[in-house]
């Protein structure tokens, strides 16, 4: 079984009708048969996108709630209808700005693979917690609190590993760091079924750009990307999209 590279782009709150239809004619000119490509930008822009585009859309939060008096919320249904095929779950971001518990994480997750969504759950450390050499335990009570009781879903999952020390700084773990942290992830996850850890696709995400992302997706357990900033460059992004396609792994 071989895990085909996927290179994801989180908008986060930028983007613009303008950008969709820039993004959509660069990628257009790329032949990304070896690889899958997901863009995720706000979700009010989901459905500005084409349906002649050679790549998938998704989200970047989702309610746990199928639907009701939840102002402000959205539910896996409208991100289904406007288009989404993914959504990002877990975020640091939202884990600290917006009092994200594992526990409400994990619900989510469920709601989402539930609903027929896939769900790139973010996971990774602190700085101080990295320097304190507590990378793996963190990174085990953040999957433990997902897969431990709902086992089945790691299946249909994307993981990223997003170190937080390393999101929007300019400086990435180095590809030995992240191979390192990666394997841990993939040993950790055959606890709860060594066929899906095996298959599932492992993101490495924090300040991947056209420059270093060739060296990170040479490792073995590093099946692409999740991009922040250098995903809302076009050409830029697509320069990334095109070091991955070697192939996939196994
Ligand atoms: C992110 O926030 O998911 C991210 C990886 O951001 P950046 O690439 O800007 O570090």
């Amino acid at each position: 079984m071989q895990r085909t590279p996927l290179i994801a782009a989180n908008w986060k709150m930028n983007g613009s009708v303008a950008l969709v239809e820039e993004i959509t004619r660069e990628l257009a000119s790329l032949n990304l048969s070896e690889t899958e490509v997901l863009i995720c930008p706000p979700a009010t822009l989901i459905n500005c996108f084409s349906a002649e585009r050679n790549f998938m859309l998704g989200a970047q939060n989702v309610s746990h709630e199928k639907a009701g008096a939840f102002t402000g919320e959205l539910s896996t249904d409208l991100l289904l209808e406007a288009g989404a095929r993914f959504v990002i779950i877990g975020h640091s971001e939202r884990r600290t700005l917006n009092f994200e518990s594992d526990g409400l994480i994990a619900a989510k997750l469920a709601a989402a693979v539930n609903a027929g969504l896939t769900p790139v759950l973010c996971i990774g450390e602190t700085l101080e917690q990295r320097q304190q050499e507590k990378t793996q335990q963190v990174l085990a009570r953040q999957l433990d609190a997902v897969y431990a009781s709902q086992p089945e879903l790691l299946a249909k999952s994307v993981i990223a590993y997003e170190p937080i020390w390393a999101i929007g700084t300019g400086e990435s773990a180095t590809p030995q760091q992240a191979q390192t942290t990666h394997a841990f992830i993939r040993q950790h996850l055959k606890q709860y079924d060594t066929q899906s850890a095996i298959r599932v696709k492992l993101l490495y995400g924090g300040s991947v750009n056209a420059d270093n992302c060739a060296a990170l997706f040479d490792q073995a357990d590093i099946d692409g990307a999740l991009v922040g900033g250098a995903s809302l460059k076009p050409a830029e992004f697509a320069q990334i999209c095109l070091a991955v396609t070697k192939g996939a792994k196994e």
